[in-house]
């Protein structure tokens, strides 16, 4: 069984972090979308607020595992005996931190590849961040996030 990982913070999951998953399930028989356990980062969600919301989104893909994980990627991804680690592309911008991250992890772990998938154009411009802080303004994200990110940015934005 050809699998991979797709690891991020998903604070909230969007649409283009879904295009994304649902493009890479083409390629292999399991994707593992996963929440990565960063103290360092300042989140909205928790991450078992994320990873049930990702668990909503996908449930219609059963090649879809959603789970979250601590530590090092690569030794999560050597658990889990997977080919690939997926990351989506969005601009030139993303593209310098994604290298020096697959660089090291290639250095960490040669025998796993990472794989890019370019973001579709219609996505081009959106990041958890911006959905974040317009939801948080009180704009319109609908469309943007899957209905159930929405009703609870709606929540955190009224609380
Ligand atoms: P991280 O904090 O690890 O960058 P994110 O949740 O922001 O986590 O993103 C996870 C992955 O999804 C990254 O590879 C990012 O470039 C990609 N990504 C984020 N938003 C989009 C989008 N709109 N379209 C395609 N890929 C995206």
């Amino acid at each position: 069984m050809k699998i991979g990982v797709y690891p991020g913070s998903f604070d909230p999951v969007t649409n283009g972090h879904l295009d994304i998953v649902e493009r890479a399930t083409k390629l292999f028989d399991q994707v593992i979308m996963t929440v990565i356990h960063n103290p360092r980062k300042r989140s909205l969600f928790t991450v078992d607020e994320r990873v049930q919301m990702l668990s909503e989104a996908t449930c219609s893909n059963p090649r879809i595992i959603v789970d979250s994980f601590s530590g090092l990627l690569m030794d999560y991804v050597n658990r889990k005996k997977a080919l690939a680690v997926i990351r989506g592309l969005r601009a030139v911008s993303d593209f310098d931190y994604e290298m020096q991250m697959a660089l090291m992890n290639n250095k960490l772990c040669p025998d796993v590849e990472t794989i890019f998938i370019i973001a579709s154009p219609q996505f081009i411009y959106l990041s958890s961040s911006n959905i974040k802080e317009v939801a948080m303004l009180g704009g319109c994200v609908k469309g943007l996030v899957p209905a159930c990110v929405e009703k609870r940015l709606i929540e955190k934005a009224n609380n």
